[in-house]
């Protein structure tokens, strides 16, 4: 109960640490392969998809940047923002969602629709205490519980898979499947251990199974660069050899933090063992949302409620 009330704090303080000068806050544009477009600014990366129907957009960073997003995305587009998808719950992906909505003309022929996993809608409108409702506005009204949802928009296929108990338990990936792009959401974010958050139903199994479900879907080029490229939650733009050297340090520190669990290990003791030490230089890092302890925590809590 103590390590639980610890990892909540430590998840609070560090959602706080990161908010920042919005006022200050560039929005930076990157075209990622054909029809699609990487923003950055504060909070996760957006997935931008553009054609003559007009904009989709994958998560939305927070609030206060909505207008600065739509001054980018209107350059890319004149088109009616159609789409929303977000891959989950936490706020520096959704937290634009009513502002945006809010910015954009009204149009009852084309409204816009925000799609997500119905897990994410439930966690946004279940009451929390002290906290005001999510605004209407942004809810995922178009919410799904299948394992898949297929689209067709500005000549291509999209495919939203599920991946359950992943980083949340409503995360989803985005194949832009003409386009040869992948919308991860944090279940990868290169540079940074995953933020599992058991709090709100994630595991590291369902962590690596998404990462697994990432690489079957994403093909190599023949040469070095191109092939699929994967927009990570937080982080550069990554292709299949990026994804493969995160799936495998995951999986590996997952292996050591079994082992130790079968020996009869505490997780104070499997801590102090420090399993994430040879990859700790590259994953952490002075403004890391995740530290090495916390990923270890994680995992561990993962893997002591019973499951492999
Ligand atoms: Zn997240």
């Amino acid at each position: 109960m103590i390590a639980r009330a610890g990892f909540l704090i430590v998840f609070a303080f560090a959602a706080a640490a990161q908010t920042p000068d919005f006022d200050r806050v560039q929005i930076h544009v990157e075209p990622v392969q054909r029809n699609i477009y990487m923003l950055s600014g504060a909070g996760g990366n957006i997935t931008v998809q553009v054609g003559s129907e007009g904009v989709l957009m994958v998560d939305t960073e927070y609030a206060p940047l909505a207008p600065k997003i739509m001054a980018e995305i209107h350059k890319l587009s004149p088109g009616p923002l159609r789409y929303i998808i977000n891959t989950h719950v936490h706020p520096d992906h959704v937290g634009g969602n009513d502002a945006i909505a809010k910015l954009i003309p009204q149009d009852p022929l084309l409204p816009l629709k925000i799609i997500a996993h119905s897990n994410v809608l439930n966690r946004l409108t279940a009451p929390v205490p002290g906290q005001p409702p999510a605004p209407r506005d942004g809810l995922p009204l178009d919410e799904f519980a299948t394992s898949r949802k297929n689209m067709h928009f500005n000549g291509e296929a999209i495919v939203i898979y599920h991946e359950p108990k992943a980083h949340t338990d409503g995360d989803s990936i985005v194949l832009f499947r003409g386009s040869d792009v992948i919308g991860a959401g944090d279940i990868f974010t290169p540079g940074s251990y995953p933020f599992i958050d058991i709090e709100r139903g994630g595991s590291v199994q369902g962590e690596i199974a998404g990462l697994n479900h990432i690489l079957e879907l994403a093909i190599p080029a023949k040469t070095q660069e191109g092939g699929t490229y994967v927009i990570p939650g937080h982080g550069r733009i990554c292709d299949d050899a990026d994804v493969v050297e995160f799936r495998d340090m995951v999986v590996i520190v997952r292996d050591r933090i079994r082992d130790m669990i079968g020996k009869g290990m505490t997780l104070d003791r499997i801590k102090a063992a420090k399993p994430t030490m040879d990859y700790d230089t590259e994953y952490v890092s002075a403004d890391s949302f995740v530290t090495a302890d916390q990923f270890v925590e994680s995992v561990y809590k993962s893997l002591a409620g019973g499951a492999k």
